[in-house]
């Protein structure tokens, strides 16, 4: 027997399958992770055995060097993995074994991590009478015989503690015997108990839609906040493991707290897996484990779990599938939500997007009958939406409150903490000090080329496009009204802070923002503060607007609302609309009616309007019109390249070769009818032209999403891949950050 192997050896020059001869009596099976000699020097590495064969594939009797040993007696990779590792290979031009590094733990490679066995004693002979004059030792001997039955050596210790030499000396006089078992080391989370809800009348609908989804296909369940799409989910995987398959749900890294694996945890107990970037490495290696060896059949996680080693998939759920987390920024660049597909697709499983605002482009598909359409338009049991107010920042400036509380907000603010509510009040980091508007008018200085908000460069005093470099001095009226109220705006949350203080002396108020938030569970700390009731406001950036229900809050303000609106990118308008609609979201879940400010400069903007009655298909409509006409995403797609030298004429003269070089490659990958596809390629300094004494170039591609695209990513990945030593930084397939 045969095997084709890839060593762990992350080199283009290697990234390919070697043959090995299997010897007698080694089971080596397709998937197992082996030890084989390499190279000249024969040196010992690992690798990944991808096919097995009888015949050897190589001509002329080539004589082979043979698979040294399994690393692990069980195999590593399904035949799936593989596979989808290959077509992974393909499609974003990374190494083949980087996409199969993506599908194992980490510490699994090299062998850092081991099983962990924990020794168990039991009576040799429990009808024995044992008589000692040591008293520990006549106690260790009696707990046994009182529980009946093998104890860890653990477990005694914590009952008599100090008993350790006693158990020593029992083990010597074989009164006791000893074993090991392996012990799964696993994450935390609270399983609190649960009553199983009858399901509303929406979410049953909800089920039978699911349940006559065919198999491969794709439903988008939009969901209003707090219509218990997670129940949906529940149910789904209910049935889900009746038909013997196993389940993946996929959550942001930020919503994957103990709070929302309880509720898995409430539901399947044991059944469960979870695997996030906060996990110890041995809780990694056996949540991974367990999945692997078929005892957790449902899966939680963040992004990368979409990879984890379930065997006969019949469900993926992608929880607030909107978010950009599930993009893959580093090499291979993947979206789960691609992987998803793909996975389901191959399992004839099915795939459930869940989101109470979906991103533009699965919305688009759900109306175009590539994805069922799924609603739940209400909140259950009857529980109202929000109340959302508009405060008109622009007015209360007139009327000389040039504060950052409007008077409706301060009025509501005070009425909650009179009533002993809690409140959450909202800001957005992103848009810190950065665009330019008028406080008397609410104009927003916009590129003339590009209807987008200009940035605020406070070296240069200037303002400047992210998309064009059109770049214009600071004016010192606003060009709209005349009045020199034009600056550029932000406020913070310490600010916020102050504020509350002055206005409401005594009141105890949480900060959660990237500064407070600087270690892994403050977040989590925070939050269960909050939840407890120790402070009466929290104020936070977008980190607060999603994850947990906080019954006793009634009221939100959103202290900017156009803030993100602002922010230079065709995405901003669905990007405050998500986060206006999450923030919402998170007032009056009990049943006390929420009630929200959203404090806004421009109150007439249509993403307040929708927001305001969160009308998501009214929004949808409105945005797709303006995508459209400016030919955005979905009806395109932008790739950018990112070059950096410290010498920046040379980098400059580099990257408009580079431009011009690539230009003709995608022209010729496009073919003469798809010319017209090139939408835009743009070779400029980028918005951030210098980091750290590197400075930085950017070549921006807008490519029509016509059945040519994939030849032009090629194009583009082929590119990469002949100019990669020459101070390439990275390629960013639809980058969520233009910087
Ligand atoms: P979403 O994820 O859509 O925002 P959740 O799944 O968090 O909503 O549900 C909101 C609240 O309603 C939760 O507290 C949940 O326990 C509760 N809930 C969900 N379904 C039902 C039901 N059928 N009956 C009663 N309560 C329900
Ligand atoms: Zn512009």
């Amino acid at each position: 027997m045969f095997a084709k192997v890839i060593v762990d050896i992350a080199h283009a020059a290697v990234d390919r399958a070697f043959t090995y001869r299997i010897p007698d009596g080694l089971d080596v099976r397709l998937g197992h992770h082996v030890l084989v000699p390499f190279g000249q020097g024969d040196h010992v590495k690992e690798g990944f055995v991808l096919s097995v064969m009888e015949e050897s594939d190589l001509e002329g009797g080539v004589v082979l060097k043979d698979v040294l040993s399994c690393m692990e007696p069980y195999t590593v990779l399904l035949p799936e993995q593989i596979e989808l590792a290959q077509w992974m290979k393909e499609a974003y031009h990374c190494l083949l074994v980087d996409a199969l590094r993506l599908m194992i733990p980490a510490q699994l490679r090299g062998g850092r991590i081991h099983e962990k066995k924990e020794r168990i004693v039991y009576l040799a002979d429990p009808s024995d009478e044992f008589v000692s004059r040591s008293h520990i030792q006549t106690d260790v001997v009696e707990l046994l015989k009182k529980t009946g039955q093998p104890m860890s050596i653990q477990d005694i210790k914590a009952f008599l503690p100090g008993a350790a030499p006693a158990i020593a000396a029992l083990l010597k006089k074989r009164v006791l015997s000893e074993s090991s078992f392996t012990v799964f080391r696993r994450p935390e989370y609270s399983s609190r108990t649960e009553q199983i809800p009858e399901l509303t009348q929406e979410q049953a609908t909800a089920l039978q839609e699911m349940e006559a989804l065919s198999p491969g296909q794709t439903a988008l369940l939009y969901g209003v906040t707090g219509s218990g799409k997670t129940e949906v989910y529940l149910r789904c995987i209910e049935t889900c493991l009746e038909q013997g398959k196993g389940a993946i749900v996929l959550v942001p890294e930020i919503a994957l707290t103990p709070q929302t694996v309880g509720r898995f945890a409430a539901r399947f107990g044991d059944r469960i897996a979870v695997l996030h970037s906060r996990l110890s490495a041995g809780e990694r290696f056996d949540e991974w484990r367990r999945i692997r060896l078929g005892r957790a059949p449902i899966v939680i996680g963040a992004r990368s779990a979409v990879f984890a080693p379930v065997e006969n998939l019949g469900l993926i759920i992608i929880d607030e599938e909107h978010e950009n987390s599930y993009q893959s920024e580093i090499t291979p660049r993947y979206h789960a939500l691609d992987i998803a597909r793909r996975r389901v697709k191959r399992n004839n499983g099915k795939l459930l997007l869940g989101s109470a605002t979906p991103s533009l482009l699965s919305y688009y598909r759900a109306l175009n009958g590539s994805y069922r359409l799924i609603e739940l338009p209400h909140r259950v049991a009857g529980r109202p939406m929000p109340v959302v107010s508009i405060a008109d920042m622009r007015a209360e400036f007139l009327n000389g409150n040039n504060g950052i509380f409007s008077s409706l907000l301060l009025s509501k603010l005070g009425d909650c903490l009179k009533q002993g509510h809690q409140a959450m009040l909202f800001l957005n980091r992103r848009g810190y000090s950065t665009f330019v508007s008028c406080r008397a008018c609410g104009y927003v200085m916009t590129c003339d080329n590009c209807d987008i908000s200009m940035t605020y460069h406070k070296a240069q005093n200037a303002v400047r496009c992210h998309y064009c470099g059109a770049k214009k001095p600071l004016p010192k009226v606003c060009p709209n009204c005349g009045k020199p109220f034009i600056k550029y705006f932000g406020i913070g949350t310490e600010q916020v802070e102050e504020q509350i203080q002055k206005w409401f002396p005594g009141t105890k108020t949480a900060r959660m923002d990237a500064d407070t938030v600087s270690h892994r569970d403050a977040y989590e700390q925070i939050l269960s503060s909050f939840g407890r009731g120790e402070a009466q406001i929290l104020i936070g950036t977008q980190m607060i607007a999603k994850g947990h229900d906080f019954p006793n809050v009634t009221l939100v303000g959103v202290v900017a609302a156009d803030t993100t609106l602002s922010f230079p990118d065709f995405r901003s308008a669905e990007r405050t609309f998500q986060l206006l609609t999450q923030v919402s979201g998170r007032a009056g879940r009990d049943k006390d009616p929420g009630q929200v400010v959203m404090q806004t400069y421009v109150p007439d903007h249509p993403v307040l309007r929708f927001a305001r009655v969160q009308d998501y298909p009214g929004f949808y409509q409105y945005e797709i019109a303006q995508r459209k006409k400016c030919l955005y995403p979905p009806f395109s797609l932008f790739i950018r390249l990112l070059l950096s030298a410290e010498n920046e004429d040379a980098l400059i003269e580099r990257g408009k070769e580079y431009a011009k070089a690539l230009e003709a490659d995608l022209r010729k990958a496009l073919g003469e009818e798809g010319q017209g596809d090139l939408l835009l390629l743009l070779a400029a300094p980028a918005p951030i032209a210098r980091i750290a004494g590197q400075s930085r170039y950017q070549i921006l591609v807008k490519l029509l999403r016509t059945k040519r695209l994939s030849q032009a990513l090629h194009a583009v990945y082929d590119f990469e891949t002949a100019h990669r030593e020459d101070g390439f930084l990275k390629i960013e397939i639809n980058p969520q950050d233009m910087f």
